[in-house]
């Protein structure tokens, strides 16, 4: 059974990770917002990527939520200390990885390449695919001006309501290699429980990207972000209720029109209407076995 899913950072990856442990090995592929992506200190940072590379490596620190298992920073306390930039925690573990993507793409390999020999590398046996090989950067409007997302998001702690989300690029990025395949052949598309606005509007701002799910064969169910009308983390529920007027099934469904077949939402939730079938369970992923838990039943809504 050939799967896709359309994932954010953390809250997707563990959706991410869900699907790989129940489906076979090579079934599943994973296409990934790059919108967030930055240079720190020289270095090529992609978090939504990373995020999921760890999560289905196996290696991120289910405590802390982000980042790898065993992290040590001293490596940006060193910088700190030599007067280098430091609002961007990039650990040591970490490091290796922008290290060896920031060389590969200064020696002119496509991200969609380097990512590939990442997921090799970490012995994982599924795809992962960056939305786009272009520069696709995303900004948020506010009050307090216009942000690049890491600005906003982890250096001013996303503090400032989000009037608008603003995706650079996106007129003339193309799929990378392989995504629309992908979404072609799948037997089933998911959309991970990843903020639609910053995570997943992103991918679809590559607009062959939108068409092609837009024109699909197999049916596409996205997991809601969102339990009892609260972001699990994040500013999620802030920005839907801002820019959609409200956080219930109906607001997060509304994002992705005529882009989904079903949405599965949280008990805490039920009963709502909107506008597709709704597939109710508990959405809360404490770790590994409520995420295989919550993938095995989102594949039973898609197939
Ligand atoms: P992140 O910002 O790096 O976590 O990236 P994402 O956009 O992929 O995920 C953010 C969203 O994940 C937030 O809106 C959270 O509400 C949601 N989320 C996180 N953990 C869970 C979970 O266990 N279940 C559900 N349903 N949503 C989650």
């Amino acid at each position: 059974m050939r799967i896709v899913c359309l994932c954010g950072g953390v809250g997707g990856a563990k959706l991410a990770r869900g699907l790989y442990d129940v489906l076979e090995p090579g079934e599943l592929t994973v296409i990934g917002n790059v919108g967030d992506d930055l240079t720190v200190l020289g270095v090529h940072v992609s978090p939504d990527l990373d995020s999921v590379l760890y999560a289905l490596a196996g290696v991120n620190d289910e405590e802390r939520g982000w980042g790898r298992a065993g992290e040590t920073w001293r490596a940006l306390e060193s910088a700190r200390s030599w007067g280098g930039e430091g609002w961007f925690q990039l650990g040591d573990l970490d490091l290796g990885v922008h290290l060896v993507r920031t060389e590969a793409l200064r020696r002119g390999d496509p991200l969609s390449a380097v990512t590939e020999r990442l997921v090799r590398a970490a012995g994982i046996e599924a795809h992962l695919l960056p939305a786009t090989d272009d520069p696709l950067r995303t900004h948020v409007v506010t009050p307090a001006g216009r942000f690049a997302f890491q600005e906003w998001f982890v250096a001013r702690g996303h503090r400032d309501e989000v009037d608008d989300v603003v995706v650079a690029g996106d007129e003339e990025a193309g799929p990378a290699p392989g995504v629309l395949e992908a979404i072609e052949r799948a037997d089933g598309i998911v959309i991970a429980p990843s903020n639609p606005y910053v995570s997943i509007d992103p991918i679809l701002a590559v607009r062959p990207i939108r068409d092609v799910l837009a024109s699909r064969r197999a049916a596409c169910v996205a997991v809601s972000p969102l339990i009892g009308g609260r972001a699990v983390k994040g500013p999620l529920d802030r920005m839907l209720s801002r820019m959609a007027g409200g956080t219930t099934p109906a607001h997060v469904a509304a994002r992705y029109a005529g882009l989904i077949d079903a949405l599965v939402i949280d008990e805490a939730d039920a009963p709502a209407r909107a506008g597709v079938p709704l597939a109710v369970t508990r959405t809360l992923m404490t770790g590994r076995e409520d995420a295989r838990r919550l993938a095995a039943f989102t594949l039973e809504v898609v197939s």
